[in-house]
């Protein structure tokens, strides 16, 4: 069970690139900056809007709740390893309270508009333009041996007024090592694939693609989240109401995968729906044949079947973004 993509990439880096416990942070001058505003909490930090004294830049400041020191390490390192690509947040700085110890991440600041006032904005041209740039940043930080584990609306900043898109939150990323089994307590509850919800742990980047798959049907039929499931076996039995429990049996015996007894009772039998029925008066607009197809490539229960990002660049709901895109 091997990704179709990147499954090596990290065997052309050196060790210091992936052996992340290794990493001796060079912290930068905490003094540096002035905190301005609250923007944001989340369950490992505190977000703030701040800005650079030096150089009177505005920038983000997250301040990492106590964790170990191991997954800030992590989050840093691989920070540091994807940073300059596509769409991808930048990481300016790394201080420390040099009393508390309280690690800090300094951020390009994204002039973010929330998803709950965006998304029911935009145009279907906007949701392929969206939708692409997360796949560029998706498939550069895949060639980079790093999957992200936790893409949702909240991690997927738009500054609409610049048209610029920028994938946050690395805190639950990892490296990809092939035939490594992963925690599968990653993802948030809505945008988890059903890999981590029937406890497989030999997932890889195909993950992130349910995620975005997750994404894109919330703004293909505006409905967000596409899936809303009250807690993790809920999260399979709505998936399943879509997808039938046909198919999630078949992905399970191809694996040698079972579920436990009280799930599969709360399961049943569903059939599959097909994505047109999810079409009405609203997200008419939005239905195209192409988007439908997409979303029918990215949400399947198989991660190997899933299609991965350079796949679904080429794919025809994104005709018209790569023609502007060159
Ligand atoms: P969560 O538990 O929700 O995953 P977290 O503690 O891992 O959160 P982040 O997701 O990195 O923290 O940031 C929390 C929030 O702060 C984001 O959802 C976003 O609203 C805001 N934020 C973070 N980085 C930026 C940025 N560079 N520009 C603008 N806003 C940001």
């Amino acid at each position: 069970r091997l990704p179709r993509f990147y499954k090596d990439a990290l065997s052309k880096k050196p060790r210091e690139y992936w052996d992340y416990e290794k990493l001796i942070v060079k912290w930068g001058i905490l003094d540096d900056y002035e905190v301005t505003k609250k923007i944001g909490r989340g369950k490992y930090s505190e977000v703030f809007t701040g800005f650079h004294v030096p150089s009177n830049k505005k920038c983000v400041i997250k301040i990492l709740k106590p964790v170990k020191k191991k997954k800030i390490k992590r989050e840093i390192k691989i920070l540091q390893n994807v940073s300059a690509g596509p769409n991808i947040v930048k990481l300016l700085d790394v201080v420390r309270d040099p009393l508390t110890k309280t690690p800090c991440l300094v951020f390009e600041h994204v002039n973010n508009t929330d998803w709950k006032t965006l998304y029911p904005k935009l145009t279907p041209f906007d949701v392929k333009f969206y939708l692409y740039q997360v796949l560029k940043a998706l498939d550069y930080s895949h060639s980079q041996g790093l999957m992200h584990r936790d893409v949702k609306p909240h991690n997927v900043m738009i500054d609409h007024d610049k048209r610029e898109v920028r994938l946050i939150d690395w805190g639950l990323a990892e490296f990809y090592h092939p035939l490594n089994e992963y925690n599968v307590r990653v993802a948030s509850r809505h945008y988890k694939g059903p890999e981590l919800l029937v406890d497989d742990m030999l997932y890889d980047y195909s993950l992130d693609m349910w995620s975005l798959g997750c994404m894109l049907a919330g703004l293909t039929f505006r409905k967000e989240p596409f899936f809303a499931g009250a807690d993790n076996v809920d999260q399979l039995y709505k998936i399943a109401r879509v997808l039938g429990t046909d198919l999630l049996e078949e992905y399970l015996d191809a694996y040698d995968l079972e579920l436990e007894l009280e799930v599969e009772q709360r399961l049943g039998k569903l059939p599959r729906k097909p994505w047109s029925s999810f079409k009405n008066k609203e997200n008419a607009d939005r239905c195209s044949p192409e988007a439908l197809d997409l979303i029918d490539k990215m949400l399947r229960y198989d991660p190997a079947a899933r299609i991965l990002p350079k796949e679904a660049m080429a794919h025809a709901f994104f005709e018209e973004v790569r023609k502007q895109d060159k």
